[in-house]
């Protein structure tokens, strides 16, 4: 995913509640996926087999998941699944060509972890079998969002998309959802005739629109990487691998933002080594769609919020890129390892934008990923600044921001430093070699980084130092502070300008790059009055800038400041996206700025209807933060 106000896992659990004994702090297991039920100690499964109807009326798939399965413990009788919101109608074990039906029930339902279906497993099943489910998801899956035509940029047609990551597949298929399972997976699709599914496998630009769709997914993925979407989705080609599925009407202005994403690709594969996943292709959906981008595997789930018609927002496509090595070729073991999906991720993004664009480019990003790191270390508790924080039910708060990602980022960048970029990337070519297909944990990492760099003699780190990134709080001594001589000249006219000693037509704000024009809006004076305010406003047209980016700065500004004559174009802009990054935060300073909570409230409910159940759920709690 690309960075969100909000951490992969949405809520900590109460360890109680879902094992059902009492926890001692010391039982705490980092290598244990504690956003699961399934029991994937006694069975793992090896693929999947969808056949899925996608009713839009009622809102709803419907059909048969068959699950090719394997137990490893040859006592266990009872075989858990996990799912949300589903309805069984039958429970089939098939062996050697026979059926027969199985007992099941459901346990009770946990608030982040959904419902778990307890399978009996027949007697004298063997080591092998197939599970076949015959189920239909609920309108609620919240993974699913069902949009009505007036949703979409044609406005004629609906369209549907998923979001699993992190526990939201079991909402559309019932399995073992974590990311500790890899599965290959084929599925069959039927849709109303006019549309096109696509999903996160072998798409085939040239297939016919018959309103029944066949994929293969030899590659074997986590359940979070499940992905599925079907509207009037059309295709254009960017380059001989790579291509763009959207709806017709942003499909010129998609193939123009995003034209080299074939050179990204090409770039990547040469820093580290090949691209495993055939095609990679791009989906741009409504705007509801709840993040920057998802890497759902060749096929990356992307924001229009990234169209602002200077390629000036890519950086997220680097970044879904790039998770084709990190993420999706080498996984995290549970969600507690995020850092080693996004921050050798965001890493690896701004290697790419370096080489497609330039240094400066890349610096100016980095110092704005700086400045948001910094202010999420002062909200985010202590236990939780680690890259690797224990999850578990001492942490009642929900909130990582964007330690996973920008904390990982500068572990690496530490790394690099240290140790050369050359020594470096061998190492990280070696490192998706060594665990491709894989899952790994942090403490996995760290040995694999002990054994190949830490401990080589006259090694300049130790993996003390290592260990003080994934395991303490704050940042250790050795970061490197990210610079930009661009952003500084932008915060230094922010400055001179509130101190009235260059005029607004002196300010060079047309030629300033995005990440300038943040820049300065951030670097603004707390004290600046209102006329001062409506004078900027005015001369650089910051409430009707069209980069998504700027706008989320400069709202944020006009909340925290309550400057009300910027409170319509505001909410605007809160209409205009749904990507939860570019609205929550301006929720949140309106919600907080001592006078418009209930204002925040009001305008919530006129949007929330065309936004995504999960933007929605976190601006709520937002919102709720807020009243406390
Ligand atoms: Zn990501």
């Amino acid at each position: 995913m690309y960075r969100t106000l909000i951490p992969t896992v949405i809520a900590f659990l109460s360890l109680s509640a879902c094992s059902g004994d009492v926890e001692e702090v010391d039982s705490y297991d980092p290598a244990r996926d504690y956003f699961t039920f399934a029991n994937t100690g006694q069975f793992v499964t090896d693929h999947l087999a969808l056949d899925l109807n996608v009713d839009f009326e009622a809102q709803e798939l419907r059909g048969f998941a068959m699950l090719s399965m394997r137990r490893l413990d040859s006592a266990a009788t009872e075989l858990v699944l996990d799912t949300r919101d589903l309805t069984i109608a039958s429970v089939a074990v098939l062996e050697n060509g026979s059926s027969a039906s199985a007992e099941y029930r459901f346990g009770e339902t946990h608030e982040t972890l959904g419902t778990p279906l307890h399978i009996a497993m027949p007697e004298g099943a063997g080591e092998r079998f197939e599970l076949m489910i015959e189920y239909n998801t609920s309108p609620q899956s919240t993974a699913l969002q069902w949009l009505p035509p007036e949703l979409t940029a044609g406005g004629k047609h609906p369209l549907m998309f998923s979001q699993s990551q992190a526990v939201h597949a079991r909402s559309w298929v019932p399995l073992q959802d974590t990311p500790a399972i890899r599965i290959t997976y084929e599925a069959t699709v039927r849709t109303p005739e006019s549309l096109l599914a696509v999903m996160s496998a072998n798409n085939d630009p040239l297939t016919p629109r018959t309103g029944e769709y066949h994929f293969d997914m030899p590659q074997p993925i986590p359940s979070y990487l499940l992905a599925i979407s079907v509207g009037n989705l059309y295709f254009a080609p960017l380059g001989e691998d790579t291509g763009i599925y959207t709806e017709p009407e942003l499909l010129d202005a998609s193939v123009y933002e995003f034209a080299d994403t074939q050179a990204m690709l090409e770039q990547a594969e040469a820093m580290y080594g090949p691209y495993d996943w055939g095609r990679y292709d791009l989906l741009v959906l409504p705007p509801s769609f709840p993040y920057g981008g998802m890497e759902n595997p060749r096929l990356s789930f992307i924001t229009p919020s990234l169209l602002a018609g200077e390629r000036s927002l890519v950086s997220v496509i680097a970044h879904e890129l790039a998770h084709s090595w990190s993420g999706n070729l080498v996984t995290n073991a549970t969600w507690r390892d995020g850092w080693l999906n996004e921050g050798m991720t965001s890493y690896i993004e701004s290697r790419l934008m370096e080489v497609i664009y330039d240094v400066k480019r890349v610096d100016e990003e980095r110092v704005l990923m700086y400045r948001e790191l910094l202010l999420d270390l002062e909200s985010v508790p202590e236990q939780m600044q680690a890259l690797a924080p224990r999850l578990d039910d001492t942490t009642s708060e929900d909130f990582q921001g964007t330690i996973h990602y920008s904390k990982g980022q500068l572990f690496l960048e530490y790394l690099e430093d240290a140790f050369g970029r050359e020594v470096f990337d061998e190492f990280l070519t070696s490192y998706f070699k060594e665990f491709a297909f894989g899952t790994i944990t942090t403490e996995q990492f760290l040995d694999y980084l002990d054994l190949n760099l830490l401990s080589q003699e006259g090694s300049p780190v130790t993996r003390e130092q290592a260990e003080q990134w994934t395991y303490q709080p704050g940042l250790p001594e050795g970061v490197s502070i990210p610079q930009s001589e661009n952003l500084d000249a932008a915060a230094a006219m922010a400055q001179a300008w509130a101190e009235d000693k260059v005029g607004l037509d002196e300010i060079p704000f047309a030629d300033y790059s995005p990440q300038a024009k943040i820049h300065f809006i951030n670097s603004m004076p707390a004290d600046l009055d209102f006329e001062k305010l409506a004078a900027l406003d005015a001369g650089l047209g910051l409430s009707d800038t069209r980069n998504a980016e700027v706008g989320r700065t400069w709202f944020i500004q006009v909340a925290t400041r309550r400057y009300t004559d910027a409170y319509e174009q505001m909410e605007v802009h809160l209409n205009r996206f749904g990507r939860s990054r570019l609205i929550a935060p301006v929720y949140g300073a309106l919600a907080t700025n001592g006078e418009d909570l209930d204002l925040a409230r009001e305008m919530f409910a006129r949007a929330r209807g065309a936004y995504h159940p999960l933007t929605a759920a976190w601006i709520e709690a937002g919102l709720a933060r807020a009243e406390d």
